[in-house]
This record gives structure tokens, C-alpha cells and sequence, in this order.
């Protein structure tokens, strides 16, 4: 079930707007804004319904908080006012409420207006999932990539921990969609996206598709030696995918992949630490292919034997 927050100072009226929305929804109550500030940012919800006028903190000072945080920033709220209470109408709005009901409440039209938001909500939530999703292999795409790993990065700077950024690259990818066609390469993309980002699957690990036959995956918090290892792992977790290549090329599709960890320093970008991790890979490919190069935090090159 959906959960709606109602914060209001008045426990008679916020107990009427949770009997109104209780059968389709699950309701919580929050009767003062400092408490509904801590609600909203604690869980996930799908539309807020705010008394603008409360004693201490107003209203609008936790409307402006709430589209501060990111948690809360596209949750829609509805303002709760009086019919007298046109102005505040005006500046919750302004302020980007994305709509009101007016006191004394109407059951059917606040469900109705509950409803619609929640629906709109929900809509543009998929909408924006589906942007950042790369369709052959549902994995992340370019696009939540590149949101993604500047933030990344950002987030190791500040807690300066080792940051990793891998690069894989399916081997003679080309010579694969020569033999057996298009169609058939697509399948391969979609069945190695999905060993790699399996066995990537902690929360501080990321996976996406970077274009064609390449992936991207960023890792935070690990020294390079046990990275190292465990994408020796996912090289040849994919390789026993089994998956028969062309034969004048290999038994078995494979990938390269290059790496590198690093604890951002101020005078480091992410760019400069991608194209480490990119002269890793060439240096894979070079080696022969179906192996990993690493560069770890002294920049020394760890190979597999
Ligand atoms: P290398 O081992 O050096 O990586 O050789 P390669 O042939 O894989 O490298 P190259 O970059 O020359 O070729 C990549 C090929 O991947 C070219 C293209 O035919 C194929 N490719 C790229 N995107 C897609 C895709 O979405 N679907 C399919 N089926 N093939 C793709
Ligand atoms: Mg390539
Ligand atoms: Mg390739």
C-alpha cells in the first residue's frame, strides 16, 4: 500500500483526513513540522498533505525544507487550508505545493485530488526510471551514469575512501556479429550485463551499460588488491557463460577489463581516474585479451598471472 504523511497540529482534523485515505492508503500522522521533516526524509512516500499554518515552524518553512532535500524534493505535497485562506493558498503554491483542499473537507474530492497526485507521481517516477534504464539490458544507462559517478566521486573526496572504476569490454565483439548476426550480439550484451551486474550487487556498487559492447562499474570502499580479485571473479563468470564464440577467434566469448582504485585527492578528477581505468583496458586487450589490468593506489599495475 502507498503511504500518504498528513502533518498537522490538529489532531481532530488530521484524524478526519486519515479516515478519509485509510482504506486505500497507509497513513501516518505527524503533528508538528520538525516531526514531519524527520517522517518525510525517514521513509518513502508518495504525497504529503501539509497544514500550512502550525505554531513553531511553519508550514512553508518545511515546504522550503522539503524541496531541499533530495528524499523529498519531488514528493507532492497538497496544502491543507481554510476557505479564508486564500493568500496562504497562493504562496504554498508558489512555493510549488502541487495543489490544496479546502477545510471543512469534502471525502469525495479529497480522494479524488489524493488520487490524481499520487497517480501523477507514481507516473513520472516510472518515466524517469525509464530514462535512466538502458533497454537491451536493463541495466543503468549513459545517461544515470554520468549522474551517478559525479556523485561518486564526490562522495569518496569527502570520505576519502578508495573509489574504483572498472571498464569491460567484450572481446572481438565485431568478428562475434559477423558470424552469428546482430540479433545474436544483442543477446550476448544482455547475458554478460547480467553476470556483471549480479555479481556487483553490494549498495556501494554501481553497474552500467557505457555504450555497445562496453560496461561501466564503480565501487566504493575497497583497496584495489580485493577488487582486483573479485573482478578476476566476474571475468571468468562470464567467460563460463560458455557462450561459443567464432571459432577462428575463441572457445567462448570473453571480456577484457581494466580498473583502477583510488582515494580522490583535491588535486584529482573523475575524468583523469576513467581514462586510468581506460588505459587499463587497452593494456588488456594488448596482453590478450580475457584478463584484468589494475592500477591500485600507488599506481602499480596488477596483472593476472
Ligand atoms: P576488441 O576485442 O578489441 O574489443 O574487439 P571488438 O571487435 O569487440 O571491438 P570494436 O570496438 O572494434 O567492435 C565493437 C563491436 O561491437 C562493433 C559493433 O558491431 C558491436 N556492437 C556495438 N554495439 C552493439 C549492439 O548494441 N549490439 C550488437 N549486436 N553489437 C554491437
Ligand atoms: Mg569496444
Ligand atoms: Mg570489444
Amino acid at each position: 500500500m502507498e503511504k500518504i504523511l498528513i502533518v498537522d497540529d490538529s489532531i481532530v482534523q488530521a484524524a478526519q483526513l486519515k479516515a478519509i485515505l485509510e482504506g486505500e492508503y497507509d497513513v501516518t500522522v505527524a503533528s508538528t513540522p520538525e516531526d514531519g521533516l524527520s517522517q518525510a526524509s525517514g521513509d518513502s512516500y508518495s504525497l504529503i498533505l501539509l497544514d500550512v499554518v502550525m505554531p513553531g515552524m511553519d508550514g512553508f518553512t518545511l515546504l522550503k525544507k522539503l524541496q531541499e532535500e533530495i528524499i523529498t524534493q519531488n514528493v507532492p505535497v497538497i496544502l491543507i487550508t481554510s476557505l479564508s485562506d486564500a493568500e496562504y493558498e497562493q504562496r504554498g503554491l508558489v512555493l510549488g505545493a502541487v495543489d490544496y483542499i479546502t477545510k471543512p473537507f469534502n471525502p469525495l474530492i479529497v480522494k479524488a485530488r489524493v488520487n490524481t497526485h499520487v497517480k501523477l507521481y507514481n507516473y513520472r517516477r516510472q518515466v524517469e526510471q525509464q530514462s535512466m534504464t538502458d533497454q537491451l539490458t536493463g541495466i543503468a544507462n549513459r545517461r544515470r551514469y554520468e549522474h551517478y559517478s559525479a556523485a561518486k566521486w564526490h562522495e569518496a573526496a569527502r570520505l576519502q575512501v578508495p573509489f574504483s572504476v572498472c571498464m569491460f569490454d567484450i572481446d572481438n565483439f565485431k568478428v562475434y556479429n559477423d558470424t552469428f548476426g546482430h540479433p545474436a550480439g544483442d543477446k550476448v550484451i544482455a547475458a554478460v550485463a547480467g553476470v556483471i551486474a549480479s555479481r556487483m550487487h553490494r549498495s556501494t556498487d554501481f553497474v552500467a551499460r557505457y555504450g555497445g559492447e562496453e560496461f561501466v562499474a564503480l565501487s566504493l570502499g575497497e583497496p584495489a588488491e580485493k577488487i582486483f580479485g573479485h573482478l578476476k571473479k566476474v571475468r571468468r563468470a562470464v567467460e563460463e557463460l560458455h557462450i561459443p564464440h567464432a571459432p577462428s577467434v575463441s572457445e567462448w566469448v570473453t571480456v577484457s577489463v581494466g580498473g583502477v582504485t583510488t582515494v580522490p585527492r583535491p588535486e584529482s578528477t573523475y575524468p583523469f581516474t576513467l581514462k586510468i581505468a581506460d588505459t587499463m583496458l587497452y593494456h588488456a586487450k594488448k596482453l590478450g585479451r580475457n584478463q584484468v589490468v589494475w592500477a591500485d593506489e600507488q599506481m602499480n599495475q596488477l596483472r593476472e598471472a
